[in-house]
């Protein structure tokens, strides 16, 4: 078998590690891991892992923090590990973008299955935008394999979840997806969350802030959802 994906692992108790990464290696999985949240936003930045799991209490900076910082620079899949059963944390955690969350103590068995999903995800979202690297729609223009966007020749910066939106609605190729559908596909895995199509308007908000110039292109289609206008 090939070797697979890189995983990096930001965890402080050692022997979870060694268990974690014993397993993984086993499946051809490529291990890394950093035992401080500081150390580990630096591997993430250099070695571009293709998922991460992310332990919540790590000393100095604790794995939420590490969430918030890295978030708007990266889209790799997250998974939260914690002892902690506390909801607000799992909530929080959600809603800072980890793509999912593991009560310590999980099952290796479930860790694996998770990781494999998020990744088979994550992969098929990639392999979508290959079949256009590019797309230019009036005066806005999408690079999706760099996750660039110009607007009259300007970056717009946008959230992984905003650009993902803007995605959805490009590829829908200006048929209307209602705020349920844009939920499922944006949100499907966090369904459980305090997360209604009200999060989905928001996006489309700042979306829409973010396009300045081309902000008409995405219109309301009332009580239903949004469309993008292609021409
Ligand atoms: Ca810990």
């Amino acid at each position: 078998m090939a070797t697979k994906e890189k995983i990096l692992i930001v965890e402080d108790e050692k022997d979870l590690v060694k268990l974690i990464r014993y397993n993984l290696e086993k499946e051809k999985f490529r291990v890394t891991s950093a035992r401080d949240a500081e150390t580990g936003l630096k591997m993430a930045r250099q070695s571009k892992p293709d998922l991460i799991l992310l332990d919540i209490m790590l000393p100095k900076m604790d794995g939420l923090e590490f969430l918030r910082t890295i978030r708007p620079e990266i889209d790799t899949p997250i998974i939260l590990l914690s002892a902690k059963r506390s909801e607000m944390d799992r909530i929080l955690g959600l809603k800072l973008g980890a793509d999912d969350y593991m009560v310590k103590p999980f099952s290796i068995g479930e860790l694996q299955a998770r990781i494999t999903g998020h990744l088979r995800r994550h992969a098929g979202a990639a392999t979508n935008g290959e079949a256009k690297k590019t797309v230019a729609i009036g005066d806005i223009n999408i690079d999706f394999e760099r996750h660039e966007i110009l607007v009259a020749g300007k970056p717009a910066r946008l959230a992984p979840k905003e650009f993902a939106i803007l995605k959805l609605l490009i590829e829908a190729n200006g048929k209307v997806l209602s705020r349920d559908q844009l939920l499922q596909m944006i949100w499907g895995h966090e369904k459980d969350m305090e997360i209604d199509t009200r999060t989905v308007d928001q996006h489309i908000a700042r979306l829409r802030r973010k396009l300045r110039s081309e902000r008409e292109r995405i219109t309301t289609v009332p009580n239903f959802g949004y469309q993008i206008r292609m021409k």
